[in-house]
């Protein structure tokens, strides 16, 4: 690390205490960027990256609701608006109880670079709060909603900050945060992204982000003159990522043999055809069950528990080419990393944020592996997601093909910048350092025009 990027680190750390996410985020992205400072001393007078890595804004709220007992219970709720030199701040909101300031940081921070790669004009932003949706029935759910949407109405709005869904957080929850704004506000524009059909939402927002990591994927293969027809591949989460990265891996001739949760994994050597992955679909989407029940259902599966003190996932332990971490963020740590590639896997693609440990990713490119970071790989989530914001400005909608070609375009540039971007760095096949870099040099140049702000 140069002497700047080190002092840059050191004082994220101190300023940022018990943020261990934020700081791994902030540091891949440092390591990349050396090279870029060291090019342009005008971006380190103007403290560009020191800027990028403070958030312009941050609310902490607290969110009280009843549940259906009558009890009262409180949450905390959150928006980290990161970055709004290229387009209002843009980015999910999760539900999870793991959520804190230090994780929301780091997604936040990972979606400014994300979305000023998918071409279209949004800033970067993240939300939620530490809620577990599991569990509870509709009504809580609604409520918990309401009760979160009556203080961050005043903070968003279609031309300043739309947040979408992310863990936790579909199209149910989407629904009342809606209804909820709306009422407050006496409005109806396009505030939220991943809105149903019938309302203002867009076809192909659910599968966009596994359809859009599937297609990076085929991009990447296609640099070897190879394509995804008969590989193998790993799949983890069950949730609304790794649902549509399954179809889109079958679609393409794949054959998909993992699927999991936070309770374990199932391993179905056989493969998950169409009919298994509809009983997942209504299983994780209409009966919200464990993803134990496949193996109950299918007996070809094998179902393995979640084991936290094991120290690796076995889910990563089975022969593929491929691996698409679909679940959480730091899911594949050095000994997973060193499983994949033990196991002859040689394509990996992040659909989740982070998946991977900083040593992980390290293995993934000491191999020279095909590795795609999620801020690339997984962007067509929030691409669509702006195609969405696009089609409520013109109160007008595109067809399912329609908003699939633009998909695979943006997702084909995407690949592009990071490939010709990694070369132009002396950095060839290195995707991370494309990704941050090509990320970072359409905000530092809007950064840079719109003065110390
Ligand atoms: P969902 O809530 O639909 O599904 C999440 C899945 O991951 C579930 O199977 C869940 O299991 C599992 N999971 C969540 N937390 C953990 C954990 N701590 N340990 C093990 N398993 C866990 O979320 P999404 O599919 O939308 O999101 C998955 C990932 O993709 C996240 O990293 C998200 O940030 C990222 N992403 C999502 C986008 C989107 O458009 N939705 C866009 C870009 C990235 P369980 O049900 O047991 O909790």
């Amino acid at each position: 690390m140069s002497q700047y990027s080190s002092a840059l680190m050191t004082e994220v750390t101190a300023r940022n205490p018990a943020q261990p996410e934020f700081h791994q985020a902030v540091e891949e992205v440092i390591e990349s960027l050396a090279i870029v400072m060291e090019k342009h001393p005008e971006y380190r007078a103007a403290k560009i990256l020191d800027r990028c890595i403070e958030p312009e804004r941050v609310i902490m709220f607290r969110v009280p609701w009843t549940d259906d007992q009558g009890e009262v219970q409180i949450n905390r709720g959150f928006r980290v608006e990161m970055n709004s030199a290229i387009g209002p701040y843009k980015g999910g909101l999760r539900f999870h109880p793991s959520v804190n300031l230090g994780i929301l940081k780091f997604l936040a921070f990972e979606q400014v670079f994300k979305n000023s790669l998918t071409t279209l004009p949004m800033g970067g932003g993240k939300g939620g709060s530490d809620f577990d949706p599991k569990g509870k029935s509709d009504n809580e759910v609604m409520r918990f909603c309401q009760s979160f949407m009556t203080e961050l109405f005043r903070h968003i709005g279609p031309n300043t900050d739309v947040p979408a869904g992310d863990i936790g957080v579909g199209g149910r929850e989407i629904g009342f945060l809606f209804g909820q704004y709306k009422r407050l506000r006496n409005e109806f524009t396009g505030v939220l992204t991943g809105k149903a059909l019938n309302w203002g939402g867009s076809l192909i927002r659910p599968e966009a982000t596994g359809y859009g990591t599937v297609y990076f994927a085929a991009e990447m293969l296609s640099t070897r003159n190879e394509t995804l027809e008969g590989k193998t591949a790993l799949v983890s989460g069950s949730g609304n990522v790794a649902q549509y990265t399954t179809e889109k891996l079958l679609e393409l001739g794949a054959k998909v043999v993992t699927l999991s949760d936070s309770s374990g994994y199932i391993y179905d050597p056989e493969g998950i055809n169409q009919e298994k992955l509809a009983f997942v679909m209504d299983l994780k989407n209409v009966r919200r069950g464990r993803i134990s029940e496949y193996a109950d259902r299918f007996g070809s599966a094998t179902f393995t528990a979640a084991d936290a003190s094991a120290g690796h996932n076995p889910l990563w332990d089975h022969k593929a080419e491929c691996a698409f971490p679909s679940a959480t963020q730091n899911e594949i740590n050095d000994k997973d990393a060193q499983n994949l590639i033990n196991n002859g896997v040689y394509v990996v693609a992040e659909g989740a944020n982070m998946p991977t440990t900083a040593d992980g990713v390290n293995i993934f490119l000491q191999e020279k592996i095909l590795y795609a970071p999620g801020k690339a790989a997984n962007a067509g989530g929030v691409a669509v997601s702006g195609l969405e914001m696009a089609q409520n400005s013109m109160r007008y909608s595109w067809t399912r093909k329609e908003v699939d070609d633009r998909l695979r375009v943006i997702m084909h540039s995407i690949h592009e910048a990071c490939v010709t971007t990694s070369h132009r760095f002396d950095r060839a096949g290195n995707y991370v350092d494309g990704a941050n870099i090509a990320g970072f040099l359409k905000v530092a140049d809007a950064m840079m025009d719109q003065g110390i702000v």
